[in-house]
């Protein structure tokens, strides 16, 4: 059984929103279809009559340094964005949550805006994303519309978007300044290839005296939507890292998030538990990196 009946390989972004507009809902945006084949094939997906593909469109594939910080394509795969140097030397948590989804034959087609459009809660570039505060531009055959990453996401696996009309061009981050620093990390199921037990991407810009001056910290599953955690962003402002700002985190991050059982991964509690091995090794990674 065929999954669609139409293919359409657009050569320009307005190419792509003409014909979602023209087709009127009963499209998708395909990029890597690791996700889309799956749900379509096991049902999670409305069936699809006319598939556009944007991995021909040449602006989406770029990652590229601009005035207001670097953008990046939503079709840039996974592989491009670990291989990349200017993401490797200002994004840190990016590439490093881009390395570790699937494998290598998921990250060479999967691309970030799939990742993101996907909304699930714990996507782990989505999550890095929410970390480093970037700005997604969404487009349809009106314009282009610029918002933060997090205004994007409505529950688990939908979006504010309408993905059958409209599309994510891509990611707006501002470039790393002095101080500034980004980890990423998470905990899987041992035979786990798609969705962490837990996730977190930490960003932290330190002041001259060794002070924390602005932290961002995004957790996934924490909640029907990629968490962020304001309590705690607030907690380290103005801290020095030691052994009680951790405890203290790792409270204020516990009292705050939603964690639930979920039947496939992990209990809550175990969950709870550990948000403080994910800080611990996070803060840590961050800390090391500015002494490099
Ligand atoms: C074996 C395996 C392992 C995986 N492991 C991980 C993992 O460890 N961590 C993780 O986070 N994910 C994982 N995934 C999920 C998946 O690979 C990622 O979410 C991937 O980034 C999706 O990108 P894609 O290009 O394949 O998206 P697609 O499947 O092409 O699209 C996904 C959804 O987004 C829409 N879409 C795609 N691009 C756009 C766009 N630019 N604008 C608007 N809508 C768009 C599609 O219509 C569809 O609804 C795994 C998947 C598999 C099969």
């Amino acid at each position: 059984m065929s999954l669609w009946k139409h293919y359409l390989l657009p050569t320009s972004i307005q190419e792509a929103v003409d014909a979602l507009s023209e087709l009127d809902g009963t499209s998708a945006v395909i990029a890597g279809g690791t996700d889309l084949l799956l749900d379509l094939d096991q049902g999670r997906h409305p069936p699809v009559d006319t598939m556009v593909d944007i991995t021909r469109i040449d602006e989406l594939q770029q990652v590229r340094v601009e005035p207001e910080g670097i953008f990046i394509g939503a079709a840039v795969t996974h592989n491009e964005i670990i291989h990349n140097p200017v993401l490797k030397e200002n994004v840190r948590c990016l590439v490093e949550g881009c390395g570790l989804i699937g494998g290598p034959q998921v990250r060479n087609v999967a691309t970030i805006g799939g990742n993101v459009a996907h909304a699930l809660p714990a996507g782990d570039g989505t999550i890095a994303l929410v970390a480093l505060d970037a700005q997604a531009c969404i487009v349809n055959s009106e314009g282009e519309t610029w918002l933060p990453i997090g205004d994007l996401f409505a529950g688990p696996g939908v979006t504010t978007f309408d993905r059958s009309r409209e599309l994510i061009k891509g990611f707006r981050i501002p470039l790393s300044g002095p101080g500034e620093g980004s980890a990423f990390d998470r905990v899987m199921r041992p035979q786990g290839v798609a969705i962490a037990i837990l996730n977190m991407a930490v960003w932290m810009r330190f002041a001259s005296d060794g002070s924390i001056e602005s932290a961002r910290i995004a957790v996934g599953p924490g909640g029907p939507t990629p968490f962020r955690a304001h309590a705690l962003e607030d907690l380290l402002s103005g801290r020095i890292i030691d052994a009680d700002t951790l405890h203290e985190s790792a409270r204020t991050l516990q009292d705050e998030i939603k964690l639930r059982t979920s039947p496939y991964r992990a209990t809550e509690a175990y969950r709870r538990h550990l948000i403080a091995t994910l800080l611990d090794r996070t803060i840590g990674r961050i800390s090391a990196q500015l002494l490099e």
